[in-house]
């Protein structure tokens, strides 16, 4: 037997079981033995049974002395199964196991058998239970080897094979392979231990240590395959032909000055390394973080010019065409005066054929859009610099569509998402990071506070002066409706009550449905301040500047993620004024007070997208599924960080000295970069 044969070859496996692990994607040793358990129960020695609740999941083990199924409002069914303690005295506390409508359970447990149960033991009434266990039966002793007494393994659960099928296969495979051949995935310099050992010890660990350390070694060598893919991929693209696209910087000074205001120390030295890279023949490929309202855009701005100035085309790219047309009349306002050519091109603007389509031609020197740039046949005569703002709403497939030009562009993408470091290791681990830590002075003040739904009256009476005194409002709320004819209604059922709520304060309707000329002529008169209050979907979510709106309400605030509430947030505040953000909300669960107050508490983005990452998971926070990296089966991102960077330090070291990878104590790693750079390609197109 060995690692890489299938596991149809293995007589022992009845053929129903074949077919139920190929549906887990399993079909050889090697992916048998890499489904790792999910959790681990210590079988050895069972707690007694308690006689409190807690919070904390047990593991017991007792005998089932009693069943039954209760009936209760109507066809709605209770299964209760008592277990006593094995050696208890009669006096011990038995516990009651419960299952809510789940008929099927009642077939698999009976009188007189052993259960191993893992869940919260409860106080109802005077009785402890235990609702929804796992649970598993034992069934008979020479198999207890496997099961019982031990450190046990708990695996994904999984249609068509048991806890103890998969166990049992798992346990056999272990018996019958020699594992000193499997080729370990470290390097030396990672190195603790041995894969084989590692991979016994993660299912049947000796001890509690043991199974750390194995851990240990499969987390290191799933993150370092990892970055060894990242760095290969980064490799790649550094090895691309490309060019310097730098002019001499007059441009880009001449733009400075005009400027009103000083750059803060951030925006310059995250200029001059933008500035580096463009003067470098290598193509750049920088990530820039930075808060919302950090100022970003003027050092996408500076960027252009410097590209621009060498002769070359820039690329502006948005994801939303109100955003794409905030860009345009903000370059247009500063660029016309030096000479750049500009034009426009979003989809929008396409479709509506009677309009002057587009300003400009192809033969400008910066072309802003939206994904239009991508799908279109724009035709880049000499395109030296891609900037795509907003990366987080872009997938790694439209980033590259972009980019995968040749001779290369320098491509600078920026995101104001603050993303947690071991994402910026992973999803962004090819691109170089430039970080804006440091907000432009003299903008006023942020403050946010819940309210209840209920105290809309009270909310209104605030906004009010706001409004007197000549602020502006975005009202904005989340739409629920599926289909698009019933969002519009919506949308125009709330603007209704707010005009009236507001008289006689001019308000104004955005949303996504309305046709892409009606769209810019309500954000226009917004932001000439013709319009007071913008009743607004999150089509306002990213990038829109309007410095005198300083209110901002959001209904239902529930409904949104933390990361997007900050990201709304962020078009207040631009100003010299103080700014007001009101999340109301009729949601009085603490979970929805505890996500909500961390707005009040902190307008520090990464401390939001902390919290965020701790109540949601990376997943939603980024899209990690469109990274093009593949899932990982054992690490965990937020636990593993430091693992991660040691992964990523050695797998950067090792491409920097051997980038193809040639010498001979590295080609046994070419193999994993290679296969993997397969799979993740066809996932990406
Ligand atoms: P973001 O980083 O969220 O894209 P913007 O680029 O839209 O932020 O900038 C927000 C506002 O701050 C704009 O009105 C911009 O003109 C202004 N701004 C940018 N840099 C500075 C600075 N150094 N000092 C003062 N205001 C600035
Ligand atoms: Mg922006």
């Amino acid at each position: 037997m060995e690692i890489s044969q299938p596991l149809e070859e293995l007589e022992w496996i009845p053929r129903p079981k074949i077919l139920a692990l190929r549906r887990l994607g399993i079909t050889t040793i090697e992916d048998l033995l890499t489904h790792f358990p999910r959790r681990h129960e210590d079988r050895s020695v069972f707690p007694e049974f308690p006689s409190q609740e807690s919070d904390k999941p047990v593991c017991l083990c007792g005998e089932v002395i009693k069943t039954s199924l209760r009936r209760f409002g109507g066809w709605r069914r209770i299964f209760e199964a008592t277990l006593q303690e094995p050696s208890a005295n009669v006096l011990s506390q038995p516990l009651v196991c419960r299952w809510f409508n789940l008929h099927y359970i009642q077939k698999m447990i009976a009188t007189g058998q052993q259960l191993v149960v893992f869940g919260k033991p409860r106080l109802r009434g005077k009785r402890i239970c235990m609702d929804h266990p796992e649970f598993e039966v034992i069934e008979n002793d020479e198999e207890k080897s496997i099961h019982m007494r031990r450190i046990t393994p708990i695996y994904p659960a999984t249609e068509g094979l048991s806890q103890r099928i998969l166990r049992g296969m798992i346990y056999r495979v272990l018996q019958e392979l020699d594992t000193t051949p499997i080729e370990p995935l470290l390097p030396e310099k990672l190195k603790n231990g041995d894969r084989g050992e590692a991979i016994r010890a993660i299912h049947f660990p000796e001890t509690w240590e043991s199974l750390a350390a194995a851990r240990e070694h499969l987390v290191l060598s799933e993150f370092f395959a990892m970055q060894m893919l990242i760095a290969s991929r980064r490799t790649e693209a550094h090895s691309r032909v490309s060019g310097a696209h730098c002019g001499r910087g007059e441009l880009m000074e001449k733009f400075l000055r005009t400027l009103p205001f000083e750059l803060t120390t951030a925006q310059k030295k995250v200029i001059a390394e933008i500035r580096r890279d463009l003067a470098s023949k290598f193509p750049m490929n920088r990530l820039l973080q930075g808060d919302v309202g950090s100022g970003k855009t003027v050092v996408a701005i500076a960027a252009i010019l410097l590209a621009v100035e060498a002769g070359y085309q820039a690329a502006f790219m948005a994801p939303t065409q109100i955003l794409a047309e905030q860009h345009y009349a903000v370059l247009r306002h500063w660029l016309r005066p030096l000479g750049v050519k500009l034009s426009i091109r979003t989809a929008a603007r396409q479709e509506e054929s009677f309009l002057p389509l587009v300003e400009g031609d192809d033969t400008a020197d910066v072309m802003i859009g939206t994904h239009a740039l991508l799908y279109e046949k724009v035709s880049f005569s000499n395109l030296g610099l891609v900037v795509i703002d907003e990366q987080h709403k872009f997938g790694v497939a439209q980033r590259a569509r972009l980019t995968s030009r040749e001779p290369a562009p320098d491509v600078l993408v920026m995101t104001a998402t603050p993303i947690p470091r071991t994402i910026t290791m992973t999803v962004y681990g090819d691109l170089d990071v430039s970080i804006l830590d440091e907000m432009p002075r003299g903008r006023g003040k942020i403050v946010t506070a819940v309210r209840d739904s209920s105290k809309l009256g009270e909310v209104l009476a605030f906004l009010r002066p706001q409004l007197e005194a000549g602020r502006q409002l975005y009202v904005v709320y989340p739409l629920i409706e599926e289909s698009e004819k019933l969002e519009a209604k919506a949308a125009a059922a709330e603007y209704e009550r707010w005009r009236e709520r507001l008289y006689p304060y001019s308000c104004e309707l955005l949303h996504g449905r309305l046709p892409a000329p009606e769209k810019q002529e309500i954000m226009e008169r917004f932001r000439r301040g013709e319009t007071k209050v913008l009743v607004s979907t999150t089509v306002i979510e990213v990038g829109v500047d309007v410095p005198n709106a300083t209110v901002m309400l959001i209904e239902n605030a529930e409904r949104f993620g933390l990361a997007q509430l900050h990201q709304l947030r962020g078009r207040i505040g631009r100003g010299e004024h103080k700014s007001y953000c009101i999340l109301l909300s009729s949601e009085p669960s603490s979970e929805t007070v505890a996500k909500l107050a961390v707005l009040e508490k902190t307008s520090d983005g990464f401390e939001v997208a902390e919290a965020d990452w701790e109540l949601r998971g990376p997943g939603d926070l980024l899209g990690t599924a469109q990274s093009g990296l593949p899932a990982l089966k054992i690490g965990d991102l937020r636990k593993d960080a430091q693992l991660m960077k040691r992964a990523r330090t050695t797998a950067m070291s090792i491409f920097e000295m051997d980038p193809r990878l040639e010498w001979s104590e590295n080609q046994r790693f070419r193999k994993f970069v290679v296969e993997q750079q397969g799979r993740t390609f066809s996932n990406v197109s």
